[in-house]
């Protein structure tokens, strides 16, 4: 559903993203880890068209993403964009909007749904995350935990193919993680596809079928968890996880 073929991402003259190649199948779920500044936000912001590359194709559920083509007014990345949701190591909500506002208003604006049912929608939403009892608060009001769960079910109030997570759990205090990523693996149980950034190497071993590690904008190994953990081939791997496991 996801295709990255040969992606090469610049900044500048920073090679950011080298020759990255990979196909993500429905119901898979991606698990990305590797050390500061590799490039893993770069790659999954890639996927939906939040940054532009320089050369390779990118294909999501049919529909390309090219060098040329980013702009926003394409079609292609329109599609995308209604297609992928994304959750931010910053929850990235309307400050000045509840909740439940939060949740409706890219399905009205974007989906064009009515506003019955995007609350509707909305509601189930709040309960599916354990938070139905929120839904007219501001997003202040909420603990960093709750406000990521918004992020979650404003994210799946678009009826995403593909979800992506960087770092959802990075800035929450330790006591909040848990409930998000038990959100996210309950997401992963009913069978959506995910590709998911992130430093929690347990959830990574529970839930991912698939590892990448990246590399200086490399794809350096990749696998079954428990061979990228357990039995990891290059030394670069073996470095990293020394320091994080
Ligand atoms: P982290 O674990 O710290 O989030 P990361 O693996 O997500 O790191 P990226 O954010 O993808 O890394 O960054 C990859 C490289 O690109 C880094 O060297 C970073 O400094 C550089 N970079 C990222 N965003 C920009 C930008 N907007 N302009 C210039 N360089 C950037
Ligand atoms: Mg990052």
């Amino acid at each position: 559903i996801v295709e990255m073929k040969d992606v090469n991402k610049y900044f500048g003259s920073h090679h950011v993203l080298k020759d990255i190649n990979l196909e993500v199948v429905p119901g898979e779920k991606i698990v990305v880890i590797g050390a500061s500044g590799s490039g893993k936000s770069t790659l999954i912001r890639c996927v939906n068209g939040l940054e532009p590359f320089q050369g390779g194709r990118i294909v999501v559920d049919g529909h390309p993403l090219e060098p040329g083509n980013t702009s926003k007014t394409s079609r292609s990345l329109q599609a995308i964009r209604r297609e992928v949701g994304m959750v931010f190591q910053q929850f990235n909500l309307f400050p000045h909007r509840t909740v439940l506002k939060n949740i409706m208003l890219a399905p009205m604006r974007v989906r064009k749904v009515g506003r019955n049912q995007a609350e509707e929608t909305a509601r189930r939403l709040l309960d599916r995350v354990g938070i139905g009892n929120q839904a007219d608060k501001f997003p202040t009001q909420l603990s960093g935990g709750q406000q990521q769960r918004v992020a979650i079910a404003r994210a799946l109030a678009m009826d995403p193919r593909v979800m992506l997570f960087d770092e959802p759990t990075s800035a929450l205090d330790p006591e909040m993680i848990g409930e998000v990523l038990d959100v996210m693996r309950e997401l992963a149980a009913e069978g959506m596809t995910m590709m998911v950034v992130t430093h929690e190497m347990g959830f990574a071993r529970e839930v991912a079928d698939r590892v990448i590690y990246i590399h200086e904008g490399q794809i350096v190994e990749q696998g079954p968890p428990a061979e990228v953990f357990d039995n990891p081939q290059s030394e670069r791997t073996k470095a990293f996880l020394s320091r994080v496991l």
